[in-house]
């Protein structure tokens, strides 16, 4: 058995306010587990994106998250789970006030994407998009494949 302390537990750069990796000091070997804090507009992901092997559930602890799906935006609110599976497109987003308490589960752990996809001013609409390490590793960026713009920073 192992346990840990999730403010013990340092936060790594991502599209969330806060993001800590719990599978490695739980030493699970099949399941991707991180905890997140959304400040108001923070996302879990840097865009709408689908893994090609790994399904994730998504559990609200408080707060509300807006996920755009397949099929529309769907609300799920604190006490609320949700599931996507391999394949299926899902982005999920704090439009609300009030700050976002959540836990996300995923498995297989290799979340190799499918493809992840952004708002490309330049272009008009969502274009697919790659995320690169920039300024010596202090910002993550993401980029329009289609025309190489510069579509979002994050620390
Ligand atoms: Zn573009």
């Amino acid at each position: 058995m192992q346990k840990v302390t999730i403010e013990d537990v340092d936060s790594r750069m991502s599209a969330a306010d806060v993001r800590r990796g719990l599978s490695d000091g739980l030493g699970s070997t099949d399941l991707a587990i991180n905890y997140y804090e959304l400040a108001p507009g923070d996302s879990f992901a840097f865009g709408y994106h689908a893994h090609v092997r790994q399904e994730e559930v998504f559990y609200i602890q408080s707060g509300s998250v807006t996920f755009e799906t397949e099929t529309g935006d769907v609300a799920v609110e604190d006490g609320e789970i949700v599931r996507f599976a391999p394949g299926e497109f899902q982005c999920g987003v704090n439009e609300g006030d009030e700050r976002v308490v959540a836990l996300a589960l995923g498995a297989p752990q290799d979340s190799e994407l499918d493809e992840m996809r952004r708002d490309c001013k330049e272009c008009g609409e969502q274009t697919p998009n790659t995320l690169e390490m920039a300024d010596r590793g202090e910002e993550l960026v993401t980029y329009c494949l289609d025309c190489g713009a510069e579509t979002g920073r994050f620390d």
